[in-house]
């Protein structure tokens, strides 16, 4: 006898790709184009009510409505800054938060999204680093800061929607979620969703080698990656993942990555930590890695975070190692910093987030058995 109150695990069908949602409908009997309809439901209209899905039957509407579900992440917060950035906290459960940050520039709108809760790279000048890592987001929960974000701003002056680009450079590492990065990536970029290309997503990346390669034949949007040292002893330290993939082998996988996209560039960004990495014997080096390479730099001023040693350069010395880079044919840009008073800039956002992971073991952390 069927247990009339028994609960049914509901599909989430937001951040499900498109050939996943249609095999959903071929499983329930139905046509695969229900799924690019719900998709334009969903993330062009902006509806995840089933019943108001006017262009399905309503048998099929009563039919979702009882299997499956738009299970959008929970804004606890909106915080929005004086330069017009605005700052997204999502539950994320279990007490914990991650952040998305929207911010407006003439002509486009970018949202900086996060992939996991906290991160286990553990660079050294990182407020989400040093917060340690819970878990991975699922696509559902990436792109719904996506939608939340679209559904909450207002439509540009063309009427377009206001995301327009999309970076991940909030919490977490994309390339350590995988699994779930590549079916967001897919939605953000399908006609029946927000039709983005791919120049206008970015992911970016500490210096998951093998993923960069792999994400250049899943699904090569714009790659930027964070170098912040020009020499292997000192990117090490700062940028542990360095000590698996050490520089030679990740700008190799950036060039194969480059090829591939037409040798559209790559974007190098480097933090300005005072007297750590912001010589201009480093500029020079950096150079040398770089020149004759589709390969532009763009230097972040530290964002100082309760708790951290560092410093930001002097302003006169980003000047001069920007100067340093571009007389040697290097393209290089600062990038400005946005949402200061609301602590949205790069590398403050840290949410809250309870680490799953032990302490250092020496220099190496270990992993504690999941929870
Ligand atoms: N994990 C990915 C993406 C998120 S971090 C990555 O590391 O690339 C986004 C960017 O902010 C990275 O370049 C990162 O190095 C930089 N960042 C981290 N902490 C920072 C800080 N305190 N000040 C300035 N930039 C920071
Ligand atoms: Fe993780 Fe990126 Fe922060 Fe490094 S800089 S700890 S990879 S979020």
């Amino acid at each position: 006898m069927t247990d009339v109150n028994a609960v049914v695990d509901k599909t989430n069908l937001i951040g499900m790709e498109r050939s996943r949602l249609e095999q959903f409908f071929a499983d329930m009997g139905e046509k695969p184009f229900r799924a690019k309809q719900v998709m334009q439901w969903i993330y062009q209209r902006g509806v995840t009510d089933f019943d108001a899905m006017t262009d399905l039957s309503q048998g099929l509407r009563s039919r979702l409505a009882l299997v499956a579900e738009v299970n959008l992440p929970t804004a606890i917060s909106e915080h929005q800054s004086s330069d017009g950035t605005v700052k997204w906290l999502f539950s994320s459960g279990a007490g914990q938060v991650v952040e998305a940050v929207f911010i407006p520039e003439l002509g486009r709108g970018t949202l900086c999204i996060s992939s996991q809760v906290g991160c286990a790279m553990d660079c050294s000048f990182c407020a989400t680093g040093k917060q340690g890592f819970n878990r991975n987001l699922s696509a559902a929960e990436i792109v719904g800061q996506v939608w939340h974000a679209n559904n909450s701003l207002p439509l540009r002056a063309n009427g377009v929607r206001a995301v327009t680009n999309v970076v991940f450079m909030g919490m977490g590492e994309p390339l350590a979620n995988y699994r779930n990065l590549v079916p967001a990536l897919q939605v953000l970029l399908d006609d029946f969703s927000y039709g983005l290309s791919r120049r206008r997503i970015t992911v970016s990346t500490s210096g998951i080698v093998p993923h960069i390669n792999r994400l250049a034949e899943d699904c090569n949007v714009s790659l930027a990656v964070s170098l912040h040292a020009a020499n292997d002893t000192l990117r090490d330290e700062i940028v542990p993942v360095n000590r698996m993939h050490p520089i030679a082998n990740l700008l190799e996988a950036c060039w194969n990555y480059a090829a591939l996209r037409a040798n559209r560039f790559i974007t190098f960004e480097y933090v300005m930590l005072d007297g750590i990495n912001d010589s201009i014997k480093d500029a020079d080096d950096l150079a040398v890695l770089l020149r004759g390479r589709p390969a532009k730099i763009n230097l972040i001023p530290f964002n100082p975070f309760p708790g951290t040693d560092y410093q930001r350069s002097p302003e006169a010395v980003i000047t001069a190692f920007q100067n340093r880079l571009r007389s040697k044919g290097i393209v290089a840009t600062t990038r400005r910093t946005r949402g200061d008073d609301i602590d949205a800039a790069c590398g403050q956002l840290a949410g809250k987030v309870s680490d799953r992971i032990r302490v250092r073991l020496g220099d190496k952390k270990t992993r504690v058995a999941r929870a």
